[in-house]
C-alpha cells in the first residue's frame, strides 16, 4: 500500500490568496466599470531592465551556435556569476564570502524551502510571527511540528513581532538550534541593525545553533548604516546561511534566479557533538537534486552587476520605494500607525481594532483598492495590513487618492 506523507495533513489550507480573488471577483462583478487597483500580492510589475535584457539575448544567442553551446552547467553555478556576486555583494562591503561559498539557484523560495532537508527532525525551531509562510510550511512537511492547535503548530517557538517590540523578533526563552530571520521583513517592512543582528549572531555562537537569513529585499535597504548582508556582523560566518533572490532585486519573479551563501566555516553537529561542514552537506544536497539555473537566465542575472545593469536596478527599485513613500504619507496623514515602506516595499498597516478581513473589505468597498489581510502571516498579523508598493506610480497615486476619501 502506498501511504502517504501524513504530515502534509497538518498544513493549514491557505485560503489567503483565493479568498482575496474570490472577493476582488465578486466585488468587480457587481461594478462593472470600477477599475480595481491591486496592492496586494508581493510580485513586481515593471519589465526586467535593458542591461538584464542584452545578457539574457546574449545567452540565448551563444546557446543557438555548437560552438558556444551550453549543455549541462555546474550545479553551484557558472563561476561568472558566482565570483560576481562574491565581490560586489559580500568582499566590497567587507564581509569575506568567497565564490565556492555561493550556490546559485532558481529562486530563494525553493532554498529556504530546501535547506530544512539538512537538518535532524527534532530540532527545536524559531520562527517570526508573522512572516514569510515557507520557513513554516516546509518544516510541517518534513514532521518537524505537531498538530495544528488555537492557530498554531505544537513544537514551534513562535517569536512574536509586535508594535511593542518594534516587530523585532526577540531572543527565545527556551534553547533554540535554528532561527529563521527575514530582513527587511516580508510582510512588516523592518530592517534590522548591526546592533540587532549581532543578539542573534552571539546567541547561536553561544548556543550552537543556526540562522537562516532571509535577505531577499536587501537591495530597498538606502540607509548605509543597516547591514544589507548577516556576514557585516562579526561571527556570522561561523553560524549563518543568507538567502539572496533577484525577484525583488531586478525583476526577476518570471526569470528566476537567486543564490544561498554557505560559508565552509558553518558547522552542524552529529549527536555525539561531532562537527559536519554545512557546506559539504547543502553542496552535496544539490549536486544529487539540482541541475543548475539556465545559461541565459545566469547571463542576464550577471548583467545585473554591470555598470548600466546597476544604474538601471537602482532606478527600478527607486521607482518602488517612491511609491513606498507615497503610501507611507497617505497612512500617515490618515493618523493611522505603520511600519515598513522605508528600506522596504512593504507597508504593515494597524487596523487600530479592526479585524484584518474587515479592513480589506473596506479598502475594496470604498476605494476599489486590493491589499493583504495580515493575519495570512501568522496569528500576531491579524489586527494589520499589508500594502505592496508593485505597482505603476500612476496607479499607487491614484489608490492613495481614493483610500484618503474612504478613511478620512
Ligand atoms: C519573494 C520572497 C522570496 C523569494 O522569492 P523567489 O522568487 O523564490 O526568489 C523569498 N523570501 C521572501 C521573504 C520573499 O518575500
Amino acid at each position: 500500500m502506498i501511504r502517504a506523507n501524513e504530515n502534509y495533513n497538518k498544513l493549514q489550507a491557505s485560503y489567503l490568496f483565493s479568498d482575496i480573488a474570490k472577493r476582488v471577483e465578486t466585488f468587480q462583478q457587481n461594478n462593472p466599470d470600477t477599475h480595481v487597483i491591486r496592492l496586494g500580492i508581493g510580485d513586481v510589475t515593471r519589465a526586467l531592465p535593458k542591461a538584464v535584457i542584452k545578457g539574457f539575448h546574449d545567452g540565448v544567442d551563444e546557446m543557438a551556435v555548437d560552438a558556444t553551446f551550453r549543455g549541462y552547467g555546474p550545479e553551484q553555478g557558472y563561476a561568472f556569476l558566482r565570483e560576481t556576486i562574491a565581490a560586489h555583494d559580500f568582499q566590497a562591503r567587507g564581509a569575506d564570502i568567497t565564490a565556492d561559498e555561493i550556490f546559485v539557484s532558481d529562486g530563494a523560495k525553493c532554498d529556504t524551502g530546501n535547506f530544512q532537508e539538512l537538518f535532524a527532525t527534532d530540532i527545536k525551531i524559531a520562527i517570526p510571527d508573522p512572516v514569510y509562510p515557507v520557513y513554516l510550511d516546509t518544516n510541517v512537511m518534513a514532521g518537524r511540528t505537531g498538530e495544528f492547535q488555537n492557530g498554531r503548530y505544537e513544537n514551534i517557538v513562535y517569536m512574536d513581532c509586535l508594535k511593542e517590540n518594534n516587530f523585532m523578533p526577540e531572543l527565545p526563552k527556551e534553547k533554540v538550534d535554528l532561527i529563521y530571520l527575514c530582513f527587511p521583513n516580508n510582510p512588516t517592512g523592518a530592517t534590522a541593525t548591526k546592533a540587532q543582528l549581532k543578539v542573534w549572531v552571539d546567541y547561536a555562537r553561544q548556543n550552537r545553533a543556526l540562522i537562516l537569513f532571509d535577505a531577499a529585499y536587501e537591495a530597498f535597504i538606502r540607509e548605509d548604516t543597516l547591514p544589507r548582508s548577516i556576514y557585516e556582523i562579526e561571527g556570522a560566518k561561523e553560524v549563518a546561511v543568507e538567502f539572496r533572490s533577484f525577484s525583488k532585486t531586478a525583476g526577476f519573479t518570471g526569470t528566476r534566479c537567486g543564490f544561498t551563501v554557505v560559508p565552509k566555516e558553518c558547522m552542524v553537529f552529529s549527536a555525539t557533538g561531532e562537527k559536519i561542514s554545512l557546506h559539504r552537506l547543502w553542496h552535496r544536497r544539490q549536486s544529487t537534486k539540482f541541475n543548475g539555473v539556465s545559461y541565459p537566465v545566469q547571463r542576464a542575472t550577471q548583467a545585473v552587476y554591470s555598470k548600466e545593469g546597476q544604474v538601471q536596478v537602482k532606478e527600478l527599485i527607486d521607482y518602488y520605494l517612491n511609491n513606498a513613500d507615497i503610501i507611507c504619507k497617505t497612512i500617515a496623514s490618515l493618523g493611522l500607525d505603520y511600519v515598513g515602506g522605508k528600506n522596504s516595499p512593504y507597508i504593515w498597516i494597524d487596523g487600530q481594532g479592526r479585524d484584518s478581513w474587515d479592513f480589506f473589505d473596506l479598502l475594496l468597498n470604498k476605494a476599489s483598492v486590493v491589499c493583504t489581510p495580515g493575519g495570512g502571516f501568522g496569528l500576531c498579523g491579524n489586527p494589520y495590513i499589508r500594502i505592496s508598493a508593485f505597482n505603476s506610480l500612476e496607479n499607487v497615486t491614484l489608490a492613495m487618492e481614493r483610500v484618503r476619501k474612504a478613511l478620512k
